[in-house]
């Protein structure tokens, strides 16, 4: 008799531990599956950029490896309305400067991770705790690229995204640099390096936009929404053109 209650006992316990299993599977399923979908940029090469001193690379933003409980983190930045950028460069115009010249317009710092796709130090970047709403501008055009809505805390130690102000902005391409195959996220205006893209986002996008605070410029929005003094952008190829023209 008591062989048989603990027989039926463990049965008992054998048929819902496998059931709790069959739920717990189909939990972190649809997860995914929300997480999935929208993806937010886009996978364009770009030929802009040059991927040099790459040797360089500090083990950094290839942080792939997040804690799974930070996986599904949600957004901690309040959505607001959308931010006014204030003027901006028109998308499609192009940015290319010798890389002399690039070296004459930004830092040293900036210049190593923007140029020759560096990567700053863990928690040392100024933006990463930044909590104000308005926009983030690439630091070497000015193009805006980042908006304080799609920001949150991913605990990595680098400013993060959930998705880019607007697709056509932000350019992709595979990085296999470090031993890993990364996608790397540039600026598509000008292709200065801005950091990479991992899967590990929280919803809506599942995205994780990493990015180097030295490759970003803020502006604060005013109380309406709008960035009242957004960084000059620098001339377009074609612009600069016409200027040499005249
Ligand atoms: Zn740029």
């Amino acid at each position: 008799m008591m062989f048989t209650l603990r027989t039926r006992d463990a049965l008992v316990a054998l048929i819902l531990g496998i059931g709790l299993m069959t739920i717990g599977c189909w939990t972190s399923s649809s997860a995914e599956d929300d997480g999935s979908s929208n993806t937010s940029t886009s996978t364009q090469e770009s030929s802009a950029t040059t991927m040099t001193g790459q040797a360089r690379h500090a083990r950094g933003d290839g942080s792939g490896n997040v804690d799974q409980d930070r996986r599904r983190k949600t957004e901690t930045t309040k959505l607001g309305k959308r931010i006014d950028p204030g003027e901006v460069p028109p998308t499609g115009t192009e940015v290319t400067l010798s890389e002399d010249e690039w070296r004459e317009r930004l830092d040293d710092n900036t210049f190593r991770i923007m140029r020759e796709a560096g990567t700053e130090r863990a928690g040392s970047g100024e933006l990463l705790h930044n909590k104000k709403s308005g926009i983030y501008y690439c630091a070497a055009c000015g193009a805006p690229l980042y908006s304080s809505r799609h920001k949150f805390d991913s605990g990595t130690g680098w400013p993060s995204y959930y998705k880019g102000w607007s697709e056509d902005r932000l350019g992709t391409k595979v990085d296999n640099s470090m031993g890993m195959t990364r996608t790397e996220v540039h600026c598509a205006r000008c292709g200065g390096h801005l950091g990479h893209i991992f899967d590990d986002g929280p919803d809506p996008t599942g995205k994780r936009h990493c990015i180097n605070s030295v490759a970003l410029t803020f502006r604060p929005a005013n109380e309406d929404g709008v960035v009242e003094n957004p960084p000059e952008p620098i001339p377009s190829d074609a612009d600069r053109a016409d200027a040499a023209d005249k």
